[in-house]
């Protein structure tokens, strides 16, 4: 849709880093239909950022330049965030990761927890996951997918307990499909963290879930997208793929599974939308990497248990997203668990998540990772978490400081699913 074009604001500053000062965050209650909405922003230039579960609001970031255009769109348009640039200003500045010494032969130490203290780019992630690695030599491997659109590797680790590699049934978590959710590489990577301390400190529950699941982490799945929001604009969503004969840039990976993929309504067939699914289920070289792994484990050991960690919105969202009267047959067992994540999640900061399939609790979504991992990878359990906050509270744009308590947070939901399993 045309809201999300790259129109000459953001086509001018596609070489330098986008500023954002001035841009206000506005939230729309839609009274008539979602489509008829969509519509009439498209007559502005602005950035559609997430669609409000409870109410069918619309966040959009508008730049100065079409606030008068905005206002005069008719909708009632209530301010949540006043001005971005400032909100931005207090994500930064990154803190260097410095790398943790190494002596051959000998297991390094687990890497600082001041590396939770800042946000970090692409680089400093996989030198933290290679870090993890050498922390716990014996137990884990560092590997790497893909390559994505711009040549990059999707980094992951592996983690294994006593009984040894690639033999038990999977645990897979994925973060930053979505390349302007940044909490959400930082959450996977600080529970990774603590599997691997709390097994090395001999926690009886961790050494049970790691002696029977293997985990395959993977915090960026959309590298290219993840770096471009580093360098030239904080909000960008979608992979960075060109297509011949399109002008618009970037498909939405979490739209791009090959499974419910063109279900109508459930993603866009606009290249130049922020949720554009690609010409062809699983056309995107991101899904294809991870499409093959995840069904090497499928047809090998099995895959337990699925979570794909986004922002923002505090939700647990389980199959389907293609339909909203659908459900999976296990959805009592998935909703159960879910509740008691939830609970877990709650009593760490009191934040209050809310469970349920994702088309009825978030929206309608077609070719998702959680209905593909459901229906054809196996997952027992397979769902989409959105971090905090709301919009209200930053939404994609939150402080470092958050970084730790969404990770104490999900520490806590994640030994509540372990216990379950
Ligand atoms: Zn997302």
């Amino acid at each position: 849709m045309r809201t999300l074009l790259c129109f000459s604001i953001f086509c001018s500053f596609a070489a330098a880093k986008l500023s954002y000062n001035g841009f206000k965050v506005f939230r729309i209650e839609n009274k008539g239909s979602a489509e008829e909405l969509e519509q009439s922003l498209s007559s502005i230039n602005s950035i559609l950022l997430s669609k409000d579960p409870n109410s069918e609001a619309f966040d959009i970031a508008v730049p100065p330049d079409q606030l008068q255009a905005a206002h005069q769109l008719g909708f009632e348009l209530n301010t949540v965030i006043d001005d971005l640039g400032t909100v931005l200003e207090n994500e930064g500045p990154f803190l260097t990761y410095i790398a943790t010494e190494k002596t051959q032969g000998v297991a390094a130490d687990l890497p600082p927890l001041s590396y939770f203290d800042s946000y970090h780019p692409y680089d400093e992630h996989i030198q933290f996951l290679t870090d993890l690695q050498a922390a716990f030599p014996n137990n884990s491997d560092t590997f790497s997918l893909g390559p994505s659109v711009e040549g990059r590797e999707l980094p992951g680790i592996h983690l294994w307990g006593g009984t040894g590699k690639g033999v038990k049934p999977a645990i897979v978590w994925h973060g930053t499909a979505h390349a302007r959710e940044w909490i959400s590489a930082p959450t996977v990577e600080y529970i990774t963290y603590k599997v691997i301390e709390e097994y090395q400190g001999e926690d009886s529950e961790i050494v049970s879930i790691l002696d029977n699941y293997d985990f395959y982490i993977l915090p960026i799945v959309n590298p290219d997208g993840f770096v471009y929001t580093h360098e030239s604009e904080r909000l960008w969503r979608k992979n960075r793929q060109t297509r011949d004969s399109q002008t618009c840039i970037g498909t939405d990976v979490n739209r791009n599974w090959p499974s419910h993929w063109n279900v109508s309504g459930g993603s866009s067939p606009d290249p130049c939308s922020n949720t554009y699914r690609g010409e062809a289920p699983g056309d995107t070289p991101e899904i294809q990497a991870l499409v093959a792994h995840m069904l090497d484990l499928a047809n090998g050991p099995g895959i337990k248990a699925y979570i794909d960690w986004h922002s923002y919105g505090k939700l647990i969202l389980l199959p389907y997203g293609y339909n909203c009267t659908a459900l999976p047959d296990n959805y009592e067992r998935q909703m159960s668990v879910g509740t008691g994540v939830a609970s877990a999640i709650a009593s760490v900061n009191g934040l209050e998540f809310r469970v349920g399939p994702t088309c009825t609790n978030l929206y309608q979504t077609a070719g998702s990772s959680t209905d593909w991992a459901f229906d054809v990878a196996g997952a027992e359990f397979s769902w989409l978490i959105e971090l905090r906050p709301t919009a209200a509270e930053g939404g994609f744009v939150i402080p470092p400081e958050n970084i730790l308590p969404s990770g104490a947070e999900h520490w806590a939901g994640v030994k509540y699913m372990f216990s379950q399993l």
